[in-house]
């Protein structure tokens, strides 16, 4: 055995990269090569182990003993201290790492709801359960200890099965890589620290796994080696595959933390759907822009959200403290204390808009000119039924059926989708509710494999309702059924022209026949479509004599008209809601509907907006669908403006040639129309 001691002198000490130059100069040897600290509690580290060496936290000026002892060990040791002596060979600068992690870290998003929310971060993957923390029992703590040790047994054993199949089916080669994660599996630093984190923090299994995990991942994730830092995903796989195991069979736990933030780098409508909303106060999100379908559900639900945050997900663990501005779009990691202090004096006044208290105006509103205007409710999911009511929504202009299908492969019972349906008939009242078809495509497919290259111009909305009959006839059965129950029509999401609705209709009729047959209570309801894309656009006058009414969804209009995908952070500054080509759709939209004599409810996100509502009503819209939330600032300002004056503003806008030409007429014409209504700061961003 031989030994040396010596100093870290490399400025940003002992740090993962570092690390990791240390972990391959020593494996190059067979002796044992040990770190061991000369300060403190003279904490050990095995030198050819990377999580090993990172847990001694070596700053700049640490002692250390290296002790090697082996047939190489001389050599081993001249090899190790050579590489101190070069501050470990480090070719980049200080300054291309990522900052500590626990320094205070501010990152520019878009708020795309309300609210100012201090919570612990929750990291979720899709694919990935949602794990809260709950505090154990003394007395059970070895119960969650042996919960912990079954899953890893389980885990084993599932990875051998994996890995014999691959070594059969692909060859050797290829299932190498489920040896790494079965080491992972056994490494003691992963199992030892779960154990130890659930007798010292009193935790639940599933929350230990989660808290170790995260950590040695954010280890991982600032390796500056792409092979090491690539060996992450290895070590996320296998945390993700003994949640699965561990929540499996876990116990209900009465007593989890409420002030989870959910961070991730992106999150499925059907995810948002199967949070527990009694524990998830905000969400921050890599991708995602105002109208994706994530944003919208975050509204509705009155969750405070910030998405487009790029690389933010990296840079976090589970359980760090976050606080999320969706008013400023921001979210500040790790908070020092005194901007903590500043922010807790505002939560509270900044919360989501709560419902408003006593008697709301309801039913439709007039305009000075005396035009009236029905204000109806978007809603998605049962939790917001109440919020029709409560902000005088002239029933449910859009109720967004997907979360039915939450889970992927998954289906809810046509009873289910009955009872579902019927709730929102009577929560909808005398003015009724639009219930569309499902408006799902290749985004919800479980394996990755399946998924599309293009969702959005795929098998989506009524195309894979055609070719999934079975799940399209089970839907349309439980909203005839309800259809009894109460006024409920039907809209067929993003038809491409008539021959969509023909097909769509020639279900529904099949169906209603069946009931008939069957004598069942049913009711025929009106068929709607949505005009989002622009063929249907350009054949509106054709569809609209095969349908009751239009439903204009401005959100995809804008993303197909554009060819801007709405929920890309990259290319949000294309998303112009204002664009000449938009808003000659809708025009043309309401045009055709008015000659046919039906109906048009404007569902996007652009009717929720003020500013944009005023311009909807000056192209011709005089019914108008969004999260009930907004109702009550909608109808303030639609009743203090004339619709022959909107039309003045309108009709300008439709003359002119860009998104930015628009926006600048606007502004000064609504600055010097209503200029009350309307002041600096409430115009939308893209408008000031
Ligand atoms: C739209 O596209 O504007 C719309 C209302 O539907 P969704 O946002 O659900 O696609
Ligand atoms: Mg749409």
């Amino acid at each position: 055995m031989e030994e040396r001691r010596l100093q870290v002198t490399s400025r940003l000490g002992l740090h993962a990269r570092a690390a990791a130059n240390l972990v391959r100069v020593a494996s190059k040897f067979q002796s044992n090569l040990t770190l061991q600290r000369l300060d403190g509690n003279g904490e050990e580290a095995d030198a050819k182990s990377i999580l090993s060496i990172l847990t001694l936290a070596a700053s700049r000026g640490t002692a250390l003993r290296v002790v090697a002892s082996g047939v190489d060990e001389h050599e081993a040791l001249d090899a190790v201290v050579g590489l101190f002596s070069r501050d470990f060979d480090e070719t980049e600068k200080p300054g291309a790492d990522l900052p500590p992690v626990t320094q205070e870290f501010r990152c520019k998003g878009l708020g795309v709801s309300d609210g100012i929310v201090i919570g612990r971060v929750l990291r979720l993957q899709e694919g990935t359960r949602d794990v809260y923390r709950a505090v154990i029992d003394e007395a059970d703590l070895e119960r969650e200890r042996r919960r912990f040790r079954a899953a890893v047994r389980l885990s084993r054993r599932q990875l051998e099965a994996i890995k014999h199949r691959a070594e059969k089916e692909l060859g050797r080669g290829h299932a190498y890589i489920f040896d790494a994660h079965l080491l992972f599996l056994e490494d003691a630093k992963l199992t030892r620290d779960v154990e130890d984190y659930i007798v010292k923090e009193r935790a639940n299994a599933e929350w230990a796994a989660k808290v170790v995990g995260d950590r040695l991942l954010s280890i991982y994730t600032q390796i500056n080696d792409e092979y090491l830092r690539e060996r992450g995903s290895d070590i996320e796989d296998v945390i993700q595959r003994l949640l699965a195991n561990l929540t499996g069979e876990g116990p209900k736990y009465p007593n989890l933390s409420e002030d989870a933030v959910i961070v991730s780098p992106d999150l499925l409508p059907s995810t948002i759907a199967e949070l527990n909303l009694n524990h998830v106060k905000a969400i921050a999100t890599d991708a995602g822009g105002w109208t994706s379908h994530m944003a919208i559900i975050a509204r509705g639900l009155g969750l405070t959200a910030v998405v487009g945050l790029r690389n933010f997900y990296h840079r976090t663990r589970t359980g760090d403290r976050l606080i999320v501005d969706a008013r400023r779009g921001e979210v500040v990691l790790h908070p020092a204390q005194e901007t903590l202090s500043q922010y807790q004096l505002m939560e509270d006044a900044y919360g989501p808009t709560p419902a408003p208290v006593g008697p709301v105006d309801c039913g439709p509103l007039a305009t000075l000119d005396g035009v009236q205007i029905a204000l109806r409710a978007n809603v998605e999911l049962p939790a917001e039924f109440q919020a029709v009511r409560d902000f005088g929504a002239c029933g449910v202009g859009l109720f967004r059926s997907e979360f039915l299908l939450s889970r992927p492969g998954l289906m809810s019972s046509e009873q289910e989708q009955y009872e579902t349906y019927k709730s929102l008939a009577q929560a909808a009242g005398e003015y009724g509710a639009v219930v569309r078809l499902f408006d799902v495509g290749g985004e919800v497919a479980p394996d990755a494999k399946q998924r599309e290259r293009n969702p959005a111009l795929g098998l989506r909305a009524v195309r894979f309702n055609l070719r999934h009959k079975e799940i399209m006839r089970t839907q349309v059965r439980a909203i005839l059924r309800a259809g009894a129950a109460g006024r409920l029509s039907l809209v067929v999401p993003m038809v491409a022209d008539v021959a969509d609705i023909r097909s769509a209709k020639h279900v529904i009729d099949e169906e209603l026949e069946r009931l008939a047959a069957e004598q069942a209570s049913f009711s025929e309801v009106r068929i709607g479509a949505m005009i989002e894309i622009p063929s249907a656009v350009l054949t509106a006058e054709r569809i609209a004599s095969e349908v009751d009414f239009f439903e204009l969804g401005t959100n995809d209009l804008v993303q197909y008209t554009l060819a801007v995908d709405r929920g890309n952070d990259k290319v949000s500054d294309w998303f112009r809601t204002l664009h000449p080509a938009v808003l000659y759709g809708i025009s043309r939209t309401l045009q055709a509907a008015e000659e046919a004599s039906i109906p048009v409810i404007v569902c996007g996100e652009m009717a929720s907006t003020p500013a944009y509502a005023v311009l909807l009503v000056g192209l011709g819209a005089n019914d108008l669908s969004m999260i009930p939330a907004m109702i009550p600032r909608v109808r303030a300002v639609l009743s203090q403006i004339s619709a022959a004056e909107a039309r003045e503003v309108a009709l300008k806008c439709l003359g002119l040639a860009t998104a930015d030409d628009v926006e600048e007429l606007v502004r000064n014409e609504f600055r010097a129309r209503w200029p009350e209504l309307f002041p600096p700061n409430t115009l939308p961003k893209a408008l000031e």
